[in-house]
């Protein structure tokens, strides 16, 4: 088993990454027989953030929250998308067997669009990099959320024609979701989203973050009448990294009733507080040799370029690009 997954350097990482994607990382860098790879899609943001500064920092930070996290160098092999060319050029190969069609009917392209989100040709050609991304490395897992899944759906159809046209070539992956957390929400109930501005960031201090809680949409149902938990946001949210004691206490308040959606807030809070204290800790460690964590990345992309180099190399030779 081999794993790969990136994450956009768009903003801030928030709940959502983390309980649907990074948690996965971190658990497949031990569970992975053939090696695992994480990358930085500094490449895909780009068709987000315009802002020369703001991508170099977003790009450093990821890098960064991601190892405060629990990603560690010596099991995965870390780095960012653009210091691995070879993709960029097996995306083009797969480009030109993409139908229109199939992307037009991405989700994720879609519910941009209906945001009012202005798109380019990059953002609609998106899950065709990604496609080289998961490809290039041979990956046979991929860690992600559930609004990925489709995307990971194209990529296997790319595959699988290049290789039906052109000969076995690419291997075929398969998506990986957690249940419990495969579309984390946000403060206004939809898919917490880096470009939806409903996040709960992971690193933001304890002061901010019990801003944005406090920001959380409810309904405006009186606090006497009993509620079912399942579907809340709050509730949900607390599901992620409240104790089983506490998420208990709070099942049997919600059933009761007679409870403020204000006081399941500052319960998140807190529990919040809690459970992102040690990674906090560990940030402000790593945020302190940032000459560290780029040397890091630069021996992670030595590594991904070989994989890569290999891949492109056959993708070349079989469509008839190479012995000429
Ligand atoms: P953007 O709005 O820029 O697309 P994003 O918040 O969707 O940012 P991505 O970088 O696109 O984050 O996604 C990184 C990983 O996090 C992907 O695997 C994605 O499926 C996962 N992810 C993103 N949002 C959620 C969420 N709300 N719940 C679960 N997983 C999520
Ligand atoms: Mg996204």
């Amino acid at each position: 088993m081999r794993a790969l997954s990136g994450i956009q350097p768009t903003g801030p990482f928030h709940w959502g990454n983390y309980f649907g994607a990074i948690q996965q990382y971190i658990a497949l860098q031990d569970e992975c027989d053939d090696g695992s790879f994480y990358f930085i899609a500094n490449l895909h943001a780009l068709t987000t953030v315009r802002e020369k500064e703001r991508l170099q920092q977003y790009t450093l930070d990821g890098a960064i929250d991601l190892l405060a996290l629990g990603l560690d160098p010596n099991k995965a092999t870390l780095f960012v998308q653009s210091d691995v060319p070879e993709v960029s050029e097996l995306c083009w190969l797969l480009l030109t067997g993409t139908p229109m069609g199939l992307l037009e009917r991405c989700v994720s392209y879609k519910d941009k669009l209906a945001k009012g989100i202005k798109a380019d040709a990059g953002l609609f050609t998106y899950p065709v990099l990604q496609a080289a991304d998961i490809l290039a490395y041979d990956a046979t897992v991929v860690p992600v959320g559930e609004d990925q899944l489709q995307h990971i759906e194209v990529c296997r159809d790319l595959a699988q024609s290049f290789n039906h046209h052109f000969g076995e070539t690419f291997v075929l992956p398969k998506g990986k979701v957690l249940d419990q957390s495969a579309r984390v929400p946000g403060t206004d109930g939809e898919k917490m989203s880096k470009s939806y501005n409903n996040t709960l960031a992971v690193f933001d201090d304890v002061k901010a973050q019990r801003k944005q809680i406090m920001r959380i949409q409810t309904d405006s149902r009186p606090m006497e009448e009993p509620k079912d938990p399942a579907g809340d946001v709050l509730f949900d949210l607390l599901k992620l990294v409240a104790s089983e004691a506490t998420l208990a206490e709070w099942e049997a308040t919600y059933r009761g009733g007679g409870f403020g959606y204000g006081d399941v807030k500052k319960a998140l809070a807190e529990a919040a507080e809690t459970y992102w204290g040690p990674a906090r800790e560990r940030r402000a460690e790593w945020a302190a040799k940032p000459g560290e964590v780029r040397e890091i990345l630069a021996a992670g992309a030595v590594k991904a370029r070989q994989r890569a180099g290999e891949t492109l190399c056959r993708a070349q030779a079989a469509c008839g690009l190479k012995g000429w």
